[in-house]
This record gives C-alpha cells, sequence and structure tokens, in this order.
C-alpha cells in the first residue's frame, strides 16, 4: 500500500474527475487527508485529455500542396483569421501548428 509522504499513514485509493468530465485515480492520506496523482496515473489523464481532444480533418489538394481544414471551433479558441501567418513544425510523430 501507498505511504502517505507527510505522515506515513497508509493512504487509499479513490476515484475523482476533471471539470471537463475525465475520470482519474488518486490517493488520500486516511490521517491528514493529503492527496497525491503518482507518475501513473497523471499518465492516464494525460492520455484522455489526448483522445478527447483529438480532431480528425481530411486533407485537400491545393496546387502541389496539401491543405489542412481547421475546424471552427479552433478557429476560434486561437483566434484565427483568413491569410494569417502561422509556423508549422515538423516533429516525429506528427506536425505542431503554432498559431501565434
Ligand atoms: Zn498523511
Amino acid at each position: 500500500m501507498r505511504k502517505c509522504t507527510e505522515c506515513g499513514e497508509g493512504m487509499q485509493q479513490l476515484k475523482a474527475k476533471t471539470p471537463e468530465g475525465i475520470e482519474y485515480d488518486y490517493y488520500k492520506c486516511r490521517k491528514d487527508g493529503e492527496e497525491i496523482v503518482d507518475m501513473k496515473q497523471l499518465h492516464e489523464v494525460a492520455e484522455r485529455y489526448r483522445v478527447l481532444k483529438k480532431y480528425n480533418v481530411k486533407l485537400s489538394k491545393w496546387g502541389l500542396s496539401l491543405g489542412i481544414r481547421i475546424p471552427k471551433e479552433l478557429v476560434e479558441k486561437y483566434k484565427l483569421k483568413n491569410e494569417k501567418e502561422v509556423s508549422i513544425i515538423p516533429e516525429k510523430t506528427g506536425i505542431r501548428i503554432i498559431t501565434s
């Protein structure tokens, strides 16, 4: 069983939800109420966030290049405008778009 870093007492594993409704596990000390989330639990939450925030869009041919259509929700969120310049950064598993 996991021990509390504050008092050494046993901690129990509980479930909670983020404001977005993502359920996650955390540990709470039986004695002083100290709460912690370990790396494994943290990674699980991060993974669920990734899936939740994923958008599937289609590429369309634009001359010799391919254009990507950015959903309205993201256009508003990042205040994108027609002809606005953004940066794209090639990464190992994909392309990152930097909007500012
Ligand atoms: Zn404690």
